[in-house]
């Protein structure tokens, strides 16, 4: 066996450059690392490799601490032509929102004193004017994250209560976010109706007792039931309510605020519509097509607003300041009218299949290996917009030897890494989603990674 040939981990510890690191770090924890270092060694040495040398483990150690003290997330280019990708971050963010949240990090800010009296003020108070302005709600709140707001949401209003649910809007949303699982955790009991594929407004009204706090409306943004299918209408729905004197929570997911049928998708509800429709709360994602940053948005009417922002919940989920003032300058876009110039998603998914083609074809110029620039397909992601794709054209690369699988893996580890498609062994690069900046970097990763 080679284990007797592995250095001590004294040994490595007398290393120039780890000795220094154990100057500057906790020793301890430096100590760990090369013990860390030398079972990852055993483990090669148990699979039939070569023992890494002095050198070797004493650059792993290195490794290991600049892991540790690099910034996370890191950047990443996303050639995957998927809009709104959760593992990549969702939304990236506009000019002047990234603006908006280093001004809010860098010094003090009212966030919650009312300039005009010196008093306390509310969070809330600014967004809660472009929110209602942009989608005609009486009142808003905004929280961490959509699934933290129909928490907040259910709890305030239906715990101890029963909430109406359609059974084909049981679902789950991804990420372990299961609607009748964060029902449950609000205390409320949840009664569905209705079939998987048919729900009648009848099927709501005949399930409502004295005990009934609310219908409630998921929208299926990451499946799609077709065929023998029915379902009902939010007017319908609030018609029913009203006479029943309960109201309506309609999460409708992606938080579109403009009409995504404008760009040949499907129609996205969107939170004005449902608010006009006279749902009495409506719950929406920041960071998907609404293209700012991560929160939960709830809009509605005041009187149920008001509940949700006075239960001990709000406090536990509420916003934070970056996003907060993220958010707002996010917002200003869609009243200024222009969210498409500005906000990224928006860009992404308005770009002319002409540019696109440009781009994918300059790329191709400052390649030297096969490729070609075909049509294709981009999806929106995001859980908005099931099986929505966007005609796009990409840089397909010929990964010959190589292999399609290789050659992800080498995008992956350069930097910043690149993450893109493969189809039948190519490699597919979409520019849809590539920010204009990042061009050089991409082909500098893309010559790299196709070298044999
Ligand atoms: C994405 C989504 C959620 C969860 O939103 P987060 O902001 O990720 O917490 C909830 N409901 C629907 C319908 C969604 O699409």
């Amino acid at each position: 066996m080679q284990f007797r040939n592995l250095p001590s981990v004294d040994s490595i510890l007398a290393d120039n450059d780890v000795a220094a690191a154990a100057q500057s770090f906790d020793r301890e924890w430096v100590v760990d690392l090369v013990r860390e270092s030398l079972d990852e060694a055993r483990n090669i040495i148990r699979q039939g490799g070569d023992s890494p040398g002095m050198e070797e483990l004493a650059k792993s150690v290195c490794q290991r601490i600049e892991d540790t003290m690099r910034a996370e997330p890191r950047h990443v280019i996303n050639a995957t032509g998927v809009v709104i990708h959760t593992n990549l971050g969702r939304a990236p963010l506009s000019k002047a929102a990234i603006e908006a949240s280093n001004q809010a990090a860098q010094g003090y800010s009212n966030l919650e004193l009312d300039l005009a009296t010196g008093r306390r003020g509310s969070r809330q108070a600014h967004l809660q004017s472009l929110l209602c302005q942009i989608t005609g709600a009486e009142a808003s709140i905004a929280v961490n994250n959509n699934a933290s707001a129909m928490l907040l949401g259910l709890s305030a209003l239906a715990a101890g209560k029963e909430v109406v649910v359609s059974r084909s809007e049981a679902v789950e949303i991804g990420g372990g976010f299961r609607v009748p699982d964060v029902l449950r955790q609000s205390g409320g009991t949840l009664v569905d109706v209705g079939t998987t594929n048919r729900t009648y407004v009848r099927d709501y009204d005949d399930a409502v007792t004295e005990n009934t706090a609310a219908f409630l409306k998921v929208h299926a943004s990451n499946f799609r039931v077709e065929g023998f299918t029915a379902s009902v209408e939010t007017t319908d729905l609030v018609e029913v309510a009203e006479r029943r004197g309960i109201p309506v929570l309609h999460d409708v997911g992606s938080g579109s605020l403009l009409p995504t049928e404008k760009y040949g998708m499907l129609h996205e509800p969107t939170p004005q519509e449902s608010v006009k429709d006279g749902a009495g709360l409506v719950f929406f994602s920041g960071d998907k097509l609404l293209g700012g940053p991560q929160a939960g948005i709830v809009v509605g009417k005041k009187d149920l607003v008001d509940r949700l922002a006075r239960h001990p919940l709000a406090r536990a989920v509420r916003i934070d300041k970056l996003s907060l003032a993220s958010l707002s300058a996010t917002l200003v876009h869609y009243l200024r009218g222009e969210a498409e110039q500005e906000i990224p998603v928006w860009r992404m998914i308005s770009t002319p299949e002409g540019d696109l083609k440009k781009r994918a074809t300059s790329w191709q110029s400052g390649l030297e290996c096969p490729s070609a620039v075909t049509e294709s397909r981009s999806a929106v992601g995001g859980g908005s917009l099931p099986g929505e794709t966007l005609p796009s054209w990409v840089l397909s690369v010929d990964c010959q030897s190589t292999g399609a699988e290789e050659v992800m893996r080498r995008l992956r580890e350069n930097n910043p890494p690149v993450v893109a498609r493969i189809d039948e062994d190519r490699v597919l690069l979409d520019p849809r989603t590539v920010l204009p900046e990042e061009d050089g970097p991409l082909l500098d990763a893309l010559r790299a990674a196709v070298a044999q």
